[in-house]
């Protein structure tokens, strides 16, 4: 094919876009500020005396260069997101309108807690919530994320070791699958960390799981539904066997967008479960956060649960703050500077009281029904990893592109010209060549047919041999072709160095 160049390197009204700092032109300013007084500098040798390199440029444009940056985002208000183990569902603009209400955007923790008694409130019915949702008795709400949760739930469970003479205990089993968070987190915890294979299923392989069940290991983490996308049916017999070992059961709840409404998360058995709000109770993320990982937690572990957290008294909402006293006697210390993300938390109860208990049911159901629908209807060309019936994600394998030359990369870089963002690619490991997608309850029939029919198209493309024109090339239309992924990998390039030409410090210099 034959390749479309422009004389500017623009494409389009897609407009080439340098750094900031390769812009500086003008040596012009959008700010005007008054000349600063002469003072004595007190920084010595420290002082610099060269001019530290901000571009100059005017208010145009400025606003200009981040608005065209702006316009290069893919995101989920864009289009159709079907990244697996992630859930990058729509996001009401009714929670966005309750976080910006200015009782909550404008609130600070350090102001008298008298005068915040409502944001307490907010938080502990938010609690309540999540504790009804899992049916655990106590919650932390202060991690900040997915991965802090786990942390949070480790760590609640290592002070519960210590604390019955179990300290000894140094191993964490993760299956194979699992997120790349867990075994990072038992790390991170001082935990040595061992897999648990999983069976031909998808699942975990119990008996080997049982065979390494000893003194010697402090918890299990397990995902449920798993990163296949499948409900572990033998949890129950997991958790019993966990504690009958003297251990504790870890879940990992960043799929619970998939049980909301229909499985009490404490009649697993469960110990220690993070939620990630901005996965399951929508938050704008993808971009590096903020999210929220507030952990329930069963009896055994509710009283290690980290300060700071809010308490309802008679006359009214307290903080909590000081480990070792009170109400946090037992608490393992502080994980977090204050009571956790409190925009996030007005988002996620915005989010589930707008929706309601039927509301969410109806979420975790819808959410379950498109990744089937996907699953059936992609079966056509494509192959599922798993037979039967999934939960809220699909995994499929790449043996469909046996002998055609064309890799899970290229259909995933083909999907891009095509105007979806690629669904998860090589993830879970378990799965050869993995593609993993999760449609989430919030897209329509409609997009799930252009996406289905675009993916379809594209496995026969591949099947009939178009590697070159389709797939190797691509993604053909973006602003930004196929990166040279060995010479990234092999020589990275990590910081940005000043062109010669154009360089603020040059020109001043000049002057
Ligand atoms: C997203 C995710 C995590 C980590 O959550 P963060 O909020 O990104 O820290 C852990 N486990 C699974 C299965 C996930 O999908």
């Amino acid at each position: 094919m034959t390749e479309i160049v422009t004389t500017s390197g623009h494409r389009a009204l897609q407009i080439e876009q340098p750094l900031i700092f390769e812009l500086d032109t003008s040596g012009s300013t959008a700010v005007d500020l008054p000349a600063a007084p002469k003072v004595r500098t007190r920084l010595g040798q420290l002082r610099s005396d060269k001019p530290i390199g901000l571009p100059g440029l005017s208010e145009p444009e400025v606003v200009r260069h981040y608005t065209r940056l702006s316009q290069k985002n893919y995101s989920i208000d864009t289009g159709f997101y079907p990244l697996g183990s992630c859930t990058m569902k729509h996001n009401p603009r009714l929670n966005e309108k309750m976080a910006r209400l200015p009782g909550f955007a404008d609130i600070h923790p350090y102001q008298p807690q008298s005068t915040a008694q409502g944001a307490y409130e907010l938080i502990d019915t938010l609690a309540h919530w999540l504790k009804t949702l899992t049916g655990m008795p106590a919650v932390a709400m202060s991690p900040a994320a997915g991965a802090h949760g786990e942390l949070c739930g480790l760590m609640c469970i290592r002070s519960a070791h210590e604390a019955n003479g179990q300290g000894a205990r140094k191993l964490v089993l993760v299956p194979e699958s699992a997120h790349g968070t867990n075994p990072a987190t038992a790390a991170l915890c001082g935990y040595r960390v061992e897999a648990i294979p999983a069976n031909a299923g998808g699942r975990v392989d119990i008996a080997a799981l049982k065979a390494k069940l000893g003194p010697d290991v402090a918890a299990v983490m397990i995902t449920n539904p798993n990163t296949c996308g499948l409900f572990e049916t033998e949890c129950i017999e997991i958790a019993q066997a966990v504690h009958a070992a003297g251990a504790y059961f870890y879940m990992d709840g960043a799929n619970f967008n998939a049980l909301v409404g229909r499985v009490r998360i404490a009649d697993l058995g469960v110990d220690a479960m993070h939620i990630n709000l901005h996965k399951t109770f929508s938050t704008p993320h993808g971009g590096g956060g903020p999210g929220a990982g507030p952990t329930v937690l069963s009896a055994a572990l509710a009283a290690f649960v980290p300060v700071p957290f809010v308490v309802k008294g008679v006359d009214g909402f307290s903080v909590e703050e000081h480990a070792g006293v009170g109400a946090a006697k037992q608490s393992l210390g502080r994980m977090k500077g204050f009571q956790g993300q409190f925009g996030v938390f007005v988002r996620a109860l915005s989010y589930i009281l707008a929706m309601g208990v039927d509301g969410l049911k109806t979420a975790s159901g819808d959410a379950v029904l498109n990744a089937n629908y996907l699953r059936t209807e992609l079966s056509a060309e494509l192959h599922p990893a798993f037979d039967g019936i999934c939960m809220h994600e699909v995994v499929f394998d790449d043996s469909f592109l046996k002998n055609t030359g064309v890799s899970t990369l290229d259909i995933a870089k083909a999907l891009i010209d095509e105007g979806f963002h690629p669904m998860t690619m090589y993830f879970p490991l378990v799965v050869h060549g993995a593609l993993l997608m999760e449609p989430t309850e919030t897209e329509s029939k409609a997009t799930l047919d252009q996406f289905i029919a675009s993916l379809l198209a594209l496995a026969r493309k591949a099947k009939q041999g178009d590697q070159a024109e389709w797939f190797k090339g691509a993604p053909r239309l973006a602003p930004r072709r196929r990166l040279d992924e060995t010479q990234a990998a092999r020589k990275p390039v990590l910081r940005w160095r000043k062109p010669e030409v154009g360089a603020v410090v040059a020109k001043q210099a000049a002057e």
